[in-house]
Formats: C-alpha cells, structure tokens, sequence
C-alpha cells in the first residue's frame, strides 16, 4: 500500500514559493490500478520523486508498505528503489544494447549471475509479447514493442509496483490501447500494484480502478474511476 499522508511540498524559487504539492492525502491499495491525471504543471512530477525519494515532502509523510520513504537512505533507499519498477514516454532503452541486455540491465546492476539473468528476461521477453524478437536493438522495433522492452526491465526485479509515467503518451491510439491490455494483464497475472501517471483521461477510463485528479498541486476529486468521470 502506498500511502501519502498530509504531504505538501513547496520550493523556493525566484518567483517566491512554489506549492508543487499541497495537502495530498491518498491511499493506494495493492493490487489495483490507480490513475493520477493532472495536466502539466499539476505536481506529477513532484509526486513520483517523493516515491521514489528523490524529493522529501515539506510536511507530511509519504510511505509503501509502512516504510516512510524520506526516512531511508544509502542501501535502504537503493533496496526500497527496487521495489518501484518505472516505465516512461520515452521508453530510456540503451540504444546499443539487444532487448534481452535491456530487460537483463537492472539484474546486471543488481549483480545477479548470468544464467539467472537470461532466464529471467526470457520469461519477460515471454510476458510482454516479444518472443522472437530477444535479440533487435530498440532502433528495429516500433513504438509499442520499445514500450513492451521498458514493461519487462521494470518488472525484471520482481518490483512491488509498477509505475508508468505518461507510459503512452508518445504513442498512437491504437499502440495506446496494447500497451493498456498489456498493462492490466500484467496487474490481474501477477496482482501487481500498478499506479498510472498520465495527463491523458482516456488512459484513467480505459484501465483504471481509481483516479485522483490533480490540479495545481491539489487532489480535487478522487475515486472509482465510474464516480468521477461519471455522466451528470
Ligand atoms: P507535472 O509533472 O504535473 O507537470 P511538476 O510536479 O513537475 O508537475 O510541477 C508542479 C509545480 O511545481 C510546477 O509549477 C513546477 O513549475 C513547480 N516545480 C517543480 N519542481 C520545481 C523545482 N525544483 N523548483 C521550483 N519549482 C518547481
Ligand atoms: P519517440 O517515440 O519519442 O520518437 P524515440 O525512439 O525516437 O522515441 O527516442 C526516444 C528517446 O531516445 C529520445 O529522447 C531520443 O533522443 C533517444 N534516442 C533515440 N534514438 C537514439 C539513439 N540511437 N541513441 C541514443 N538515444 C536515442
């Protein structure tokens, strides 16, 4: 469970003080799919950083499975890191590296041996629906397929969550829509916690089980996603 518990956080810039973030209470439950949407300069951003640590709340406490994250660091903080896998719009692939040294990387780090190593990333290769194609380099693959290589790295340590920022934002609608079924077979397969970072609202209605709708730095409604986008 990812808990965000009265969690404001400003900066100091040369305007004065910016409220990236203001008074954000939000609970995520494991095993759901939880849209946050918020167009740009909402506090998306600001959000992922405090999960993953890179940015500590001015007041308030962020925590997954009870640890508060701005509490963590050296090791602690690199092992809580792990258990958050992160897909982005522009997919961050090594462009000189094959898919399956891709999806292979966060286990090199991690310094697992390379039998183990190969045979973990096969299975994803399996899982994301790249079978075939282990050994193009991401220049050879379209959009989707660079996405579903981004989906199996993350996942290739086993992570808790699985957290997609603005995943498919450079993608077109129907790409958009397999990397969306690849997304929620992947949550209901391995009851995995995904949280969906977009400023697409289509995205939310299409996979989500709950949104919070993030407007300059505020949660202005949340949850199931039927209630808020619901017809008057
Ligand atoms: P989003 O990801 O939804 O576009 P951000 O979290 O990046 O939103 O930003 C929220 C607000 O906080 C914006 O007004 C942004 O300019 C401001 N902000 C974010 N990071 C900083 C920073 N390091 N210094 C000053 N202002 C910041
Ligand atoms: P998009 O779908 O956004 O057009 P691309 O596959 O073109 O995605 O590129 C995604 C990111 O990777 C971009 O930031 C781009 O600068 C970078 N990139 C693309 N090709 C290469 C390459 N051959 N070597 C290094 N970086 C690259």
């Amino acid at each position: 469970m990812i808990e965000f518990k009265d969690v404001s956080k400003t900066f100091d810039a040369k305007v004065g003080t910016v409220h990236a973030v203001k008074d954000v209470n939000l609970v995520i439950p494991d095993g759901k799919i939880y849209g946050i949407v918020g167009y740009s300069g909402a506090g998306k951003s600001t959000i992922i950083r405090m999960l993953n640590g890179l940015e500590s709340p001015t007041t308030g406490s962020v925590t997954v499975n009870g640890s508060e994250i701005s509490a963590l660091k050296g090791k602690e903080l690199r092992d809580q890191r792990l258990k958050i896998g992160m897909i982005f719009q522009h997919f961050n692939l090594l462009w000189s590296r094959t898919v399956l040294e891709n999806i292979e990387f966060p286990l090199e780090i991690a310094k697992v041996p390379k039998a183990q190593r190969k045979e973990k990333a096969m299975k994803l290769v399996e899982l994301v629906g790249l079978s075939g194609r282990e050994n193009a380099y991401p220049s050879e693959l379209s959009g989707g397929q660079k996405q579903r290589v981004g989906i199996a790295r993350a996942l290739s340590n086993d992570p808790e969550i699985l957290l997609s920022d603005e995943a498919t934002s450079a993608l077109d609608p129907q790409t958009t829509d397999e990397v969306l079924d690849l997304l929620l077979d992947i949550n209901k397969q391995l009851n995995l916690t995904v949280v969906v970072i977009t400023h697409e609202m289509h995205v939310i209605r299409k996979i989500c089980d709950h949104v919070a709708v993030l407007d300059s730095g505020e949660i202005v409604e949340q949850g199931p996603v039927l209630d808020v986008f619901k017809n008057p």
